[in-house]
């Protein structure tokens, strides 16, 4: 649905942008013909007032900008120092996190928990988001219109949280904030931008208690981060 109301240069090359990255990843997604419904809400529209995360907290809470709304128990807007210098960012809440209101609650974020510790900081000292803050239905990937509806969210608090380094968990988080179609396999372990802030993509908890295997690369990647950090 597009609210109709008077917008300028600027507001209509951000539409034609986003319209643009959807049918984008609609392809990818082997979708051909497009039915565009997508929600534009003003406010993503580079006009979000919130400059403060608790603000930006409770517009989010009250999201309606895609159909995840009518499935969620709870939004998941993300946990931590405010003013990390550290951010976590992965990729959509699964159960245990729906329904504890709270970012890597369950089994990969018990993981996450760990490598947190083992680089000498705790869970309150970084901060931890996902992309998307409400629970696609038994953990399917997250859908193009999801992505889109969400994207600002995540705009808006690095924006606020200023971290040095951001650690993107798996392919998701990372080809999604980086807009790369890369494999993580690649990303991985190789300092990235995103608007000035160096990004280091990684592999995803759930990924390493699948493959434990690979917990060695994850720990490499975390030592760049902790020497960039001056955590070493
Ligand atoms: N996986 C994610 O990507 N995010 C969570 O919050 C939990 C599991």
């Amino acid at each position: 649905m597009l609210r109709y109301s008077p917008i300028g240069d600027r507001e209509l090359s951000q539409i034609l942008q986003a319209v643009k990255s959807y049918i984008a990843l609609e392809r990818e997604s082997g979708v051909e013909e497009h039915f565009l419904k997508v929600v534009i809400k003003k406010e993503s529209l580079g006009g979000k007032l919130s400059s403060d995360l608790e603000s930006l907290k409770r517009e989010v809470k009250n999201c309606t900008g895609c159909d995840l709304h009518a499935t969620r128990r709870n939004v998941v807007f993300g946990s931590g120092n405010p003013k990390a210098k550290l951010l976590f960012i992965g990729e959509a809440p699964g159960e245990e996190e729906d329904i504890q209101a709270m970012p890597f609650v369950g089994r990969a974020g018990q993981l996450l928990t760990k490598i947190i510790e083992a680089m000498g900081l705790k869970r309150q000292d970084v901060y931890i988001a996902n992309i998307l803050k409400c629970r696609p239905p038994n953990n399917r990937m997250p859908l193009p219109t999801e992505i889109l509806a969400c994207e600002e969210n995540i705009r808006v608090q690095i924006e606020i949280i200023k971290p040095k380094v951001i650690c993107t968990l798996g392919k998701f988080a990372s080809q999604t904030l980086l807009k790369t179609q890369a494999p993580i396999s690649s990303l991985r372990g190789k300092f990235q931008d995103y608007n000035g802030i160096k990004v280091m993509p990684t592999f995803h908890p759930a990924y390493l208690l699948r493959y434990p295997q690979d917990k060695g690369k994850v720990w490499e990647d975390m030592r760049k981060v902790m020497k960039e950090l001056s955590l070493d």
